[in-house]
């Protein structure tokens, strides 16, 4: 049985473990917290348990897929046996470069490692291993479970086998694979962000309110939710450093965030998270409802 490391329980560690227990692989989950290991648990069981209402799974299912997760603190251990670890810890560069050191001195020759990073690059996490051409992009989009996309991204050293191998993997757990090169955002995010910071710009010099931005953007162009809605559910301070990346990496001004996200950012409004950014989630059912709107 093959043994898939995860580094981090929280918002995508818990649904990246969940994914592959789900379709059979043995998971080592491990989180410098226990409290946050406990927390994932809960989640993938609170998830486990929509599936089985909705008929998607059985009970016996959602008991095998919770026994194919094992917990660990302890990193050294919950790593000895993995052929393929998914780190997806704090998006924190220093914090990152630590992990995969102690990745590559942990795990045994041979296993891939590969990160669910939103934008720290590839190829510099790469070259704190012995290993570069073993360290990939695995980027998986939240909610984990109900998201179909996989951004493979390969680093400059990444070879063409571990590539291919983690192309398959992802069509294994039902998903849908994209090659991408290692440049600041990837894809995904070098369009989305300067959409999401757009709409911001529109709101900062007084175009159009909230509502009629996000409005614009779900009726007109058939988005599930407006950008300023989808950047409260991302995390601002989330968006604010994907755009620093995007800005340093290329330096084009185009790429500079708004000073109204940065302002709210600095005032602690984080969106979904905080309670508060473009929409005001004081009660929490109100982002229960938001967070709704993408698990089907
Ligand atoms: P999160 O804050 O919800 O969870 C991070 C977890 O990492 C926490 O449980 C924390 O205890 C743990 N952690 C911190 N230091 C650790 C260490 N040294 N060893 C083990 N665990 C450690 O973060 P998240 O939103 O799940 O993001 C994780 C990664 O996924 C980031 O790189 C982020 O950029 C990326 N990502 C996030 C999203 C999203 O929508 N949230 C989407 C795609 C990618």
């Amino acid at each position: 049985m093959e043994n898939i490391a995860v580094i981090g329980a929280g918002t995508m560690g818990n649904g990246i473990a969940h994914t592959f227990a789900q379709f059979g692989y043995q998971v080592q989950l491990i989180d410098i917290s226990q409290a946050s290991l406990d927390k994932g648990i809960a989640t993938i069981t609170t998830n486990l348990n929509r599936m089985v209402a909705k008929e998607k799974i059985s009970d016996t299912d959602k008991a095998q897929i919770l026994s194919n997760i094992e917990t660990f603190t302890d990193l050294k251990k919950g790593l000895e046996k993995a052929s393929l670890v998914v780190e997806a810890a704090t998006e924190n560069i220093d914090l990152k470069l630590k992990i995969f050191k102690d990745m590559d001195t942990f795990c045994p020759k041979d296993t891939i490692l590969a990160t669910n990073t939103s934008s720290i690059s590839i190829t510099k996490i790469a070259s704190v291993t012995t290993r570069p051409d073993k360290v990939i992009g695995m980027h998986f989009m939240n909610p984990v479970p109900i998201m179909k996309l996989v951004e493979v991204i390969r680093g400059y050293s990444t070879s063409d086998t571990v590539t291919n191998f983690v192309m398959e993997m992802s069509k294994k757990l039902g998903k849908t694979p994209v090659e991408v090169n290692d440049y600041p955002g990837f894809i995904a995010n070098r369009i989305l962000m300067p959409m999401l910071n757009e709409a911001i710009y529109s709101l900062y010099e007084g175009v159009a309110g909230v509502y009629e931005i996000d409005t614009v953007m779900k009726l007109g162009m058939a988005h599930p939710m407006g950008p300023l809605q989808l950047a409260d559910f991302i995390g601002l301070d989330v968006c604010l450093s994907i755009l620093n990346v995007l800005h340093d990496g290329f330096g084009n001004p185009k790429y500079a965030p708004c000073p109204l996200l940065v302002n709210m950012v600095t005032a602690g409004k984080l969106g979904v998270k905080s309670g508060e950014g473009f929409y005001d989630y004081a009660e929490s059912r109100k982002a229960e409802k938001i967070a709704s709107q993408f698990s089907s």
